[in-house]
């Protein structure tokens, strides 16, 4: 392999610890080609300016940012979404929520009109844009207290060209006397002492921990949902894949019945959900 070639920088890049597939996201990223282009040009010169590019990223990558934040880029659900420092990088566990949102919009809600649903915590956006995309006739309400994340979703809303509305707050605040058919959120969760932080580093903090014991966040969702859900609607809540029991137990208390979980593609418990029922008397 000569130097200064597509190869020997991506064998740099690996030297460096970087995955193969990262190296050749961002080599890819820096020439403008795709990875099989590279695949099929090992052996290309690299002009000085890009291998110096190239060169910048993957000591980025290698120190610990996210592919997604070097590339500006993230896949969700079929969606292409545009990720900056501001917002939580979507995880494809996440998908698993989208589904079933989806589900439900797609059978119990089928019937529902334009169903009203509210996203929580939206960060980019990825969450009620992926719903709105596969569901239009959703309407979709998507909430975040960070004015620099509620930014990244409107572009990637005006990107997509799919229409959402955004509002700036702590959870239900900006919603207070609506309710939903259907509730969904992906909240920070990860308890405030959990080493995996040092890894997120990158990332919000906010998004990821509200500190204490990771269920504080969720503790306010579930309080708020017996105010803004339709009778026999929905809440869907990601958690963190030991926090199942922890969930349900607080849906239950909160008066919430067919309370269930499911697993995300790792395997994980990852989401909880549950429907709100007036009590009859
Ligand atoms: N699933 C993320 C992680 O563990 C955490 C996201 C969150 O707190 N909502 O990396």
């Amino acid at each position: 392999m000569s130097p200064g070639t597509v190869d020997a920088a991506l064998a740099g890049a690996r030297a460096v610890g970087l995955d193969r597939l990262d190296a050749q996201l961002l080599l890819a990223a820096v020439l403008g080609r795709d990875r099989s282009w590279l695949m099929a040009h090992g052996d290309d010169a690299l002009a000085p300016d890009q291998a110096a590019q190239f060169d910048t990223l993957a000591a980025r990558r290698s120190a610990g940012e996210p592919v997604a934040y070097l590339l500006g880029r993230q896949e969700f659900h079929g969606l292409t979404l545009q990720v900056s420092p501001a917002v939580l990088v979507p995880r494809p566990d996440t998908e698993t929520l989208v589904d079933w949102a989806l589900e439900l919009l797609g059978t119990e809600l089928a019937a529902a009109g334009r169903p009203q649903v509210l996203d929580l915590g939206t960060g980019s956006g990825a969450i009620a844009l992926a719903i709105k995309h596969r569901c239009p006739r959703a309407e979709l309400t998507a909430v975040d207290t960070s004015p620099d994340a509620l930014a990244v979703a409107e572009s990637n809303a005006q990107a997509l060209g799919l229409s959402i509305a955004l509002l700036p707050g702590h959870w239900w605040s900006p919603v207070s006397g609506r309710r939903f058919e259907l509730v969904v959120s992906n909240p920070p969760y990860i308890a405030g002492d959990d080493h995996h932080l040092d890894a997120l580093r990158h990332e919000p903090r906010l998004a990821l921990t509200p500190g204490g014991d990771g269920l504080d966040s969720l503790r306010e969702i579930v309080v708020g949902a017996s105010a803004h859900l339709h009778d026999g609607r929905w809440l869907l809540l990601e958690h963190g894949h030991d926090q199942a029991g922890a969930v349900r137990a607080l849906l239950a208390a909160a008066g919430l019945q067919d309370v269930s979980t499911r697993r995300d593609l790792g395997g994980n418990d990852r989401c909880t959900g549950g429907r709100w029922r007036q009590a009859t008397r």
